[in-house]
């Protein structure tokens, strides 16, 4: 009881994502930006334990809401991290029970990419393209959340995510968002995401 969230290490190299990822944006997203939404989840709890011993009320509307803000983000991207791998380990295509669940809820893998892509390109303001998994219709849905918390179906399995906030990218892309949700292709680690499907099936 009583823990904290910490911040997860990244499996490959902040360099290694290069030229679809910078090191220097990989490496600011993830010691910068990522480990604030974990400082920030955790002051949350800090000021709920501190409220809890004094007895003091807090005001749980803004409580709620910033938690729920902090751990989508830490969640979020501590997936993202996990659903990239350096170009020759990720790219190429999907195979296991994820290709199958592909073609069966998208009609192919280009129709699914097509698709990701345009949830991606088409957030407004910051957010994240996510691929879920519904145990109650066996499908795999988009899921197209603004900031890290905003349109999320709670009953969904998340499997990828790609953020498309602009601390994402603006380092080496600009205000080109098309052009990064083109290259995260080529970084997918669909071994990953077949593997937390399976989890879930
Ligand atoms: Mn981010």
């Amino acid at each position: 009881m009583g823990g904290f969230y910490e911040l997860p290490k990244i499996r490959y190299g902040y360099g290694e994502l290069a030229p679809h990822i910078s090191e220097l944006q990989l490496t600011i997203h993830h010691t910068k930006h990522h480990q604030t939404y974990v400082d920030n989840a955790n002051n949350a709890f800090k000021k709920l334990d501190a409220a809890n011993k004094e007895g003091t009320d807090l005001d749980l509307k803004a409580f709620t809401k910033e938690l729920s803000f902090n751990i989508g983000g830490h969640v979020l991207h501590s997936i993202f991290w996990d659903n990239m791998a350096p170009p020759g380990k990720g790219g190429d295509k999907p195979g296991g029970v994820l290709a199958d669940a592909i073609d069966k809820s998208f009609g192919s893998l280009e129709r699914f990419k097509k698709l990701f892509s345009t949830t991606a390109t088409s957030v407004e303001g910051s957010g994240w393209a996510v691929l879920t998994y519904s145990p109650d219709t066996d499908r795999l849905m988009l899921m197209q959340v603004e900031k890290h918390n905003v349109n999320v179906m709670p009953i969904s399995a998340i499997l990828m995510v790609l953020d498309v906030w602009e601390h994402a990218y603006y380092l080496d892309y600009k205000n080109l968002r098309g052009k990064f949700v083109e290259a995260f292709w080529n970084i997918v680690n669909w071994d990953y995401v077949n593997e937390r499907l399976k989890d879930f099936i």
